[in-house]
Parts: C-alpha cells; sequence; structure tokens
C-alpha cells in the first residue's frame, strides 16, 4: 500500500514537473517547490492575473501561454479556447443586482446592470456594452452558422456573441458567457465614462 501511494506522488510530481517546463522558465522554476503540494497541482492556474486591472484600459497582447498562467482553466477554455458554457448553468443568466460586469480575464469593465435584460436564452444578456471600445468584433463561421462574435476590446478574450434580436434602444442582444464576466455591485459608471 505504502508503495502504491509512493508511486502515485511520483506520477504527480512528473506529471506537473512536465507541465512546468512546457510553460515558461519563472513556472520551471517553481516547479519543485510547488510539487510538495501534489494536490494543487492539478490546477494549472494558480499564480495571480498581474494583467487585471480594472482602471487601466491599455491594450493586452499576451501570448496564449501566458493566459494559460493567470487564468483558471475555467476561464482559460472560454477565454482562449472560445468555448461556450452550457444554458443556464452559469452565475450571471438570471442576475438582477445592480453592479457592473468586468472582463473575468483581464478586468475591462464591459457592461452595466442596467443594460442587463431578461432573456430565456440562458445566458447573461445585455442591449449594449459600457463604452463603444470595451469589445469588438470578429467574423465567426464555425459550426456551420454565420454569427458575430464579441471580444473582449482590451485582452481579445472570447466573450459570446452578438444577435440582432434585443430589445429597445438597440435591438441587440449581447449573449455573453457567465465565466469570463467579474460582478461587481454598486453604482456603474456612465455610458463612455471610461473613454470611447
Ligand atoms: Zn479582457
Amino acid at each position: 500500500m505504502l508503495l502504491r501511494i509512493v508511486g502515485l506522488l511520483l506520477v504527480a510530481t512528473c506529471c506537473f514537473s512536465c507541465d512546468g517546463q512546457a510553460q515558461t522558465a519563472p513556472a520551471k522554476a517553481k516547479a519543485s517547490a510547488a510539487t510538495k503540494t501534489a494536490a494543487k497541482a492539478a490546477t494549472p492556474a494558480t499564480g495571480r492575473n498581474l494583467y487585471y486591472s480594472r482602471t487601466d484600459t491599455t491594450r493586452l497582447r499576451l501570448s496564449d501561454a501566458q493566459w494559460k498562467q493567470v487564468l483558471t482553466p475555467e476561464v482559460y477554455r472560454v477565454a482562449r479556447g472560445k468555448d461556450t458554457e452550457r444554458p443556464f448553468t452559469g452565475k450571471y443568466w438570471n442576475a438582477e443586482a445592480k453592479g457592473t460586469y468586468y472582463c473575468a480575464a483581464c478586468g475591462n469593465a464591459l457592461f452595466r446592470s442596467t443594460a442587463k435584460f431578461a432573456s430565456d436564452c440562458g445566458w447573461p444578456s445585455f442591449f449594449e456594452p459600457l463604452r463603444t471600445k470595451a469589445v469588438r468584433y470578429e467574423a465567426d463561421n464555425t459550426l456551420g452558422m454565420e454569427r458575430t462574435e464579441v471580444l473582449c476590446g482590451r485582452c481579445d478574450a472570447h466573450l459570446g456573441h452578438i444577435f440582432n434580436d434585443g430589445p429597445p434602444p438597440t435591438g441587440q442582444r449581447y449573449c455573453m458567457n457567465s465565466i469570463v464576466l467579474d460582478f461587481v455591485p454598486g453604482k456603474s459608471p456612465a455610458f463612455g465614462a471610461l473613454g470611447n
């Protein structure tokens, strides 16, 4: 039994080390210390996200490896892998609290709760972003559909898609994934208050 436990620990240590080497040098350096907590090694994104800021709107251009180091696997899967969470499963699809929704990857202010509307699609839906450049758009022709992808205007994280079946005043529906949103309750900045 003891041998079996030691064997499992060695396997876990090896997995983590290999993963660390595949990334950048700092991750490799940290690997030996981190192997003491082999249980935590199952969650690769353990570093603090140094790029996260709710006030800095400077464009971020990071490598995939850099994102992998600072995002949780769940956020990474949607933000960088363009995955879509299942409807009615995210934490914000039916949220009604007053506040501001920020990009979970970089902290960019994206939407005010006053622009959020009750949608039966199962994902948090908004009729306008907090400022024009809060998001950007790209054509998405995957899955045999012609859609418009919505990305974070600061870090290019995949947020969701936009459709033309929203309510007034814009008639647009920003259909977002909860996992890439951070909600902060309280008063929201007015439209355009953080720039264009
Ligand atoms: Zn972002």
